[in-house]
């Protein structure tokens, strides 16, 4: 049976499309391209630091033409999840614009339902990670906004908050419910926004942790590209299998 033919793709920001803080050569191009193809566009990303509207405002700074409602991040999904939980009190660790971004969920910080855990840079200390620590084992649940360990910024590398919640879900035992790739809220958010079935959508991006095994726990196909995070050897027994591997997002045009 053939394929069938995509009417939707959901792309990777950092790594795919730009990469410390410039566009890759085409992938602004490759983005007109898909719009002017028709193409239904969603903009994936587990940056958490920043909410749609400063993601929003960031990519056009770049050049790229994208609308708001197009991006969805893992602190956009975390706040459709805890609206769907009857008991929702919230001891935040993220960053002050993206706490005033789930301003309608009730803050606790002495007894929460959940520990929502997101890009808290110079936060993390040792009095708010043991705090955190304190409060998981007093009963709440474990929630981080994503999983990724470290990134990349034009000063060098930086721990990121996966590594936090690694270190949180050791010392406790408890396994965080990750919102953002490469578990199945983000995309699921995506494909209900699309009204799109996942045979439909193609999903793309640079690291296979979290863009590809993503796709192929939700159905997707997927299109690994070799900047960002890529690293040759992570084709040899990956964890999961693009449909596709390109060397770059500028190279999209010639396949659709
Ligand atoms: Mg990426």
């Amino acid at each position: 049976m053939a394929p069938t033919s995509p009417k939707a793709f959901l792309i990777d920001l950092d790594g795919t499309l730009y990469f410390k803080g410039e566009p890759y050569p085409g992938a602004i191009e490759t983005v007109n391209y898909l719009r002017q193809k028709k193409y239904q566009l969603r903009f994936l990303t587990n940056t958490t630091a920043k909410t749609p509207k400063m993601l929003h405002a960031q990519m056009q700074t770049l050049g790229f033409d994208i609308y708001e409602d197009e991006i969805f991040n893992a602190t956009y999904a975390c706040l459709q999840y805890l609206r769907s939980q009857p008991k929702n009190r919230c001891h935040f660790m993220v960053d002050d614009a993206v706490k005033a971004f789930f301003k309608e969920i009730p803050v606790d910080d002495e007894a929460p339902d959940f520990v929502v855990v997101g890009d808290y840079g110079e936060g993390f200390d040792f009095h708010a990670l043991n705090h955190a620590f304190r409060l998981l084992m007093n009963g709440a649940e474990l929630i981080a906004l994503q999983k990724n360990l470290y990134w990349f910024s034009s000063k060098g590398m930086f721990l990121d908050c996966g590594a936090f919640v690694t270190l949180l879900e050791a010392a406790t035992g408890k396994t965080a419910k990750v919102m953002g790739k490469p578990s199945e809220t983000l995309f699921k958010i995506a494909l209900e926004s699309l009204q799109c079935s996942p045979s439909e959508a193609v999903v793309i991006g640079d690291d296979i942790t979290s863009d590809i095994v993503g796709a192929q726990g939700t159905g997707m196909r997927s299109i690994l590209v070799k900047t960002g995070k890529f690293k040759p050897n992570q084709l040899e027994n990956p964890v999961a299998k693009p449909t596709w591997v390109i060397n770059s997002v500028a190279e999209l045009p010639n396949m659709f």
